[in-house]
């Protein structure tokens, strides 16, 4: 079997920065990914990457795209199912094959987390979406709820405004924890209707999201809405690594300040990493500088 100097796991923005860095250092590296751009696919404008004024995620995905093909890099479409120690080295191992590599660069980002309340599941797809800008559009004109108050939430009010006629905004909290600017937004808009203090108890339908029953206040009421669009954090994707790397309490890989994860070799970058402030610009450093530490991993080795 060949052996590679690093192993990359992710094509979003962290994993994507770092292929570039093993390209531009002449590696002898793959990246694996089940789809290129991870989180751009489905981010709407972003307005504080560093040089970029204003663009939108797709945007920054096809520039990235046209990136990494100046750099030479492929991203190989697989699925990466198991990651496990042979003796120095690792075997990283795909839907489509294996890789033993010398070391190894985990880049998985992270998913929606979900609700968990009876009918999210039944009725995913059919009226429960985890991203207004993919799904949005099909709730035109229709009544949504929106659960959510940080910063994903608000931005799916802002991305729905022009295309629900009526916003029920569900907050867990008495008051947001997003951005003051997004707040202004939203408490400006007389479509959107805020409840604060509320937990989402059920979301209703028989085929299709027709409804949510909730708690407000000790009360239990009920919204009628088409549409019911959760955004309401993150989870790390990292359930394949548990047991080869160590893990916080909420699922993210341990690293350091400098990227490196309790087992030698062994780098994270990104959503899936610990500290983790879910940011484009965090994402790129962090898949930059753990490039950079598995190369002088191997010049020390
Ligand atoms: C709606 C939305 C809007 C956002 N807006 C902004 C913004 O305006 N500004 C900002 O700074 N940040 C924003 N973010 C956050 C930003 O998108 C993320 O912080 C960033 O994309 C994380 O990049 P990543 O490379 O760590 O992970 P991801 O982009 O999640 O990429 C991870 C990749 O790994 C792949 N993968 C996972 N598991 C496996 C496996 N087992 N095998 C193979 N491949 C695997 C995934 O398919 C994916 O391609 C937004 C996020 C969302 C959801």
């Amino acid at each position: 079997m060949n052996v590679y100097d690093t192993i990359i796991i992710g094509a979003g923005i962290s994993g994507l920065t770092a292929a570039m860095y093993a390209a531009r250092k002449r590696m002898k590296f793959e990246i694996l990914s089940n789809n290129f751009g991870g989180q751009f696919n489905i981010s709407g404008e972003v307005l504080n990457y560093p040089g970029i004024v204003k663009t939108t995620g797709l945007e920054f995905s096809s520039v990235m795209e046209k990136q990494m093909e100046f750099n030479d890099v492929k991203v190989k479409t697989e699925i990466v199912k198991k990651l496990e120690k042979m003796g120095s080295n690792f075997k990283v191992t795909s839907d489509k094959g294996s890789y033993e590599t010398q070391t190894v660069i985990i880049c998985t980002g992270s998913n929606a987390r979900k609700l968990g309340v009876p009918g999210e599941q039944r009725l995913a797809n059919k009226g429960v979406t985890y991203c207004s800008i993919c799904d949005g559009p099909v709730f035109s004109g229709m009544d949504v709820a929106i659960i959510g108050g940080g910063d994903a939430g608000l931005e799916a009010v802002d991305f729905m405004k022009d295309l629900a006629e009526k916003i029920y905004l569900v907050v867990r909290g008495k008051e947001f924890t997003a951005h003051e600017y997004l707040q202004e937004k939203v408490k400006s808009n007389p479509k959107v209707e805020v409840l604060y203090n509320t937990e989402t108890k059920e979301i209703l339908g028989d085929k299709f999201v027709n409804g949510l029953r909730y708690e407000q206040d000790g009360e239990e009421k009920t919204l009628s809405v088409k549409g019911v669009i959760i955004e309401i954090g993150r989870v790390a994707n990292t359930g394949i690594f548990k047991g080869t790397v160590p893990l916080d309490e909420d699922g993210h890989i341990m690293i350091d300040c400098q990227a490196k994860t309790p087992v030698p070799g062994i780098f994270a970058a990104g959503d899936c990493a610990s500290g983790h402030e879910y940011q484009y610009v965090i994402s790129a450093g962090q898949g930059c500088m753990a490039l950079i530490k598995a190369a002088r991993h191997l010049a020390s080795k």
